[in-house]
């Protein structure tokens, strides 16, 4: 098990604590994300909720549709996303110390606006253990 280990914002006003090792790391393509992030798609590192906290500052959170994203007031900055329902919390990926980020698929890609073609899975939703259906797309 790793140390908890802590992730700023640009500013540096808004901290998190992780603590324990990621469900999944991955590339998430929807168009939620890239509406949010202003970005074609987004590195995730998701956790059990009780996994991550907010350390310092008192970050703000909007709802998009239906979960809380909780940002930095000062800088912007996207800290993390509340999954309600399955009582996670996705950590934006590049606020993540060099080297803690090991991305193993891409999702949504059916909303990619910029195919990135590797080596990894590109699901077309989700994976089933997250609810979709394992499905890819040819890219
Ligand atoms: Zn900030
Ligand atoms: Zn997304």
């Amino acid at each position: 098990m790793s140390e908890a280990m802590r992730a700023a914002c640009r500013c540096g006003a808004a901290e998190i604590e992780i603590s324990g090792e990621p469900v999944a790391q991955f590339f998430c393509h929807c168009d939620d994300c890239q509406i949010v992030h202003g970005a074609a798609y987004v590195p995730e590192s998701v956790y059990a909720a009780d996994a991550v906290s907010v350390a310092r500052g008192e970050p703000a959170a909007f709802t998009l549709k239906r979960n809380p994203r909780v940002f930095c007031r000062d800088c912007g900055t996207r800290a993390f996303i509340d999954v309600l329902a399955l009582k996670l919390r996705g950590v934006n990926g590049y606020l993540l110390p060099p080297g803690r980020f090991e991305p193993q698929f891409h999702m949504n890609c059916q909303f990619a606006v910029r195919p990135v073609a590797d080596s990894l899975p590109h699901f077309k939703s989700r994976p089933a253990r997250f609810g979709g259906s394992d499905e890819t797309v040819d890219w």
